[in-house]
C-alpha cells in the first residue's frame, strides 16, 4: 500500500495534514462546536486523553482569543509540546493524576471539559464498552471537581447495550444531556459523544474523588433501565451532507479543483509503541519465527519435546 491510499480512503486523515491538525478527530470537536457553540465564553477548558493533540490545538485556537485561554491537556501518552496547553502525562482513572489536574482549577474553575479517551479495543464489545463508560465516568468525576456552574461535558461514548444507564447518570450533573455524532465519525463506529450542557450537581452534592460515581459491582436490575426510569436521549448528528462523509473514499483531487500534493502527518508520534520493533528491523536483528524445517537436523532431535 502507498502513502497515498490513507488519502484516499480517509478524506478527513487527509484534511488533518493539510490543515495542520495532529490527527482526523480535530473535525470531531469542530462540527460539535458547529453545532452546539460549545466554545462561546470559553477561557478554561480540560482536554482528556487528549494525544495526540488534536483537540488541544482546537482549544487553544478557539478559546479566549489570542491565547489567553487556559488548556489543561491529559494523557497516558507523551505528548509534543503545544504553546498554551499545559500537559500532564498520567492515567485519568488514577487518583494521583485526578487531583494533579484538579489542582490547577482550585479557585478558578473550568468551563469546559473534554474527553475523546478510547482504551485499546479489544474486539470483545461488551468489554470494550465496559472499559470506555470507565473512562467516561473517571472524566465525569474530574469534571464535577473543575466545573464551574452551567458549564459543559463532552464526551466520547460507545452507544452499546448499557448507554442507557450512562445518559442517566449524565442526567443527574447537567441540564440538558443530547448524544451527538459529528459527520467526521465514521458511521460503522459505534462511537458518538455525549454532549452534557448546563453543570447543575443536585442540591448538597460533594464532589469526591474517594467514592467513584459508578458502583463497580452492575446491578443487572438497574442495568435493564425501562419504563419511566428509562432516559432516551436526543441524537443529533453534527454537519450536513455539504460535508465530506467519513465512510467514502475520495480520489485525491477533491471537488473544490484543489491539486492533490501528499501532506505528511503534522506530528509524527513522538514514541509509538512500534518505535523498538522499526529499529530492530532497521538494524535487521527483528526475531524471525523458527520453524522446524528450517533447523538442522541436530538442532531438531535436540529441541525439547
Ligand atoms: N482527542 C485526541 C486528539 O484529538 O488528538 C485523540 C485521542 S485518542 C482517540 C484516545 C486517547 O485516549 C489515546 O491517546 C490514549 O492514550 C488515551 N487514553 C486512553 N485511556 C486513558 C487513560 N486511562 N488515561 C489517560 N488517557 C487515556
Amino acid at each position: 500500500m502507498g502513502r497515498t491510499s490513507k488519502d484516499k480512503r480517509d478524506v478527513y486523515y487527509r484534511l488533518a495534514k493539510e490543515n495542520g491538525w495532529r490527527a482526523r478527530s480535530a473535525f470531531k470537536l469542530l462540527q460539535l462546536d458547529e453545532e452546539f457553540q460549545l466554545f462561546q465564553g470559553v477561557t478554561r477548558a480540560v482536554d482528556l486523553c487528549a494525544a495526540p493533540g488534536s483537540w488541544s490545538q482546537v482549544l487553544s485556537q478557539k478559546i479566549g482569543g489570542q491565547g489567553s485561554g487556559h488548556v489543561v491537556a491529559v494523557d497516558l501518552q507523551a505528548m509534543a509540546p503545544l504553546p498554551g496547553v499545559l500537559q500532564i502525562q498520567g492515567d485519568i482513572t488514577q487518583l494521583s493524576t485526578a487531583k494533579e489536574i484538579i489542582q490547577h482549577f482550585e479557585g478558578c474553575p473550568a468551563d469546559l471539559v473534554v474527553c475523546d479517551g478510547a482504551p485499546d479495543v479489544t474486539g470483545l464489545h461488551d468489554v470494550d464498552e465496559y472499559m470506555q463508560a470507565q473512562l467516561l465516568l473517571a472524566a465525569l468525576n474530574i469534571a464535577t471537581h473543575v466545573l464551574k456552574p452551567g458549564g459543559c461535558f463532552v464526551a466520547k461514548i460507545f452507544r452499546g447495550r448499557d448507554v442507557t444507564l450512562i445518559y442517566s447518570q449524565l442526567r443527574v450533573f447537567f441540564s440538558s444531556v443530547l448524544c451527538a455524532k459529528p459527520r467526521s465519525s465514521r458511521n460503522s463506529s459505534i462511537e458518538a459523544f455525549a454532549v452534557c450542557q448546563g453543570y447543575d450537581p443536585p442540591a448538597g452534592f460533594l464532589p469526591d474523588l474517594t467514592k467513584p460515581l459508578l458502583d463497580h459491582s452492575y446491578d443487572p436490575d438497574f442495568n435493564q433501565l425501562d419504563g419511566p426510569t428509562r432516559i432516551i436521549v436526543p441524537f443529533v448528528t453534527c454537519g450536513d451532507l455539504s460535508s465530506y462523509d467519513s465512510d467514502r473514499s475520495y480520489p485525491l483531487d477533491l471537488e473544490d479543483g484543489s491539486e492533490y500534493k501528499y501532506t505528511p502527518p503534522t506530528q509524527p508520534p513522538i514514541s509509538p509503541p512500534y518505535q523498538e520493533a522499526c529499529t530492530l528491523k532497521k538494524k535487521g536483528r527483528l526475531a524471525k519465527e523458527i520453524r522446524p524445517q528450517d533447523c538442522p537436523i541436530s538442532t531438531v532431535d535436540s529441541m525439547p519435546q
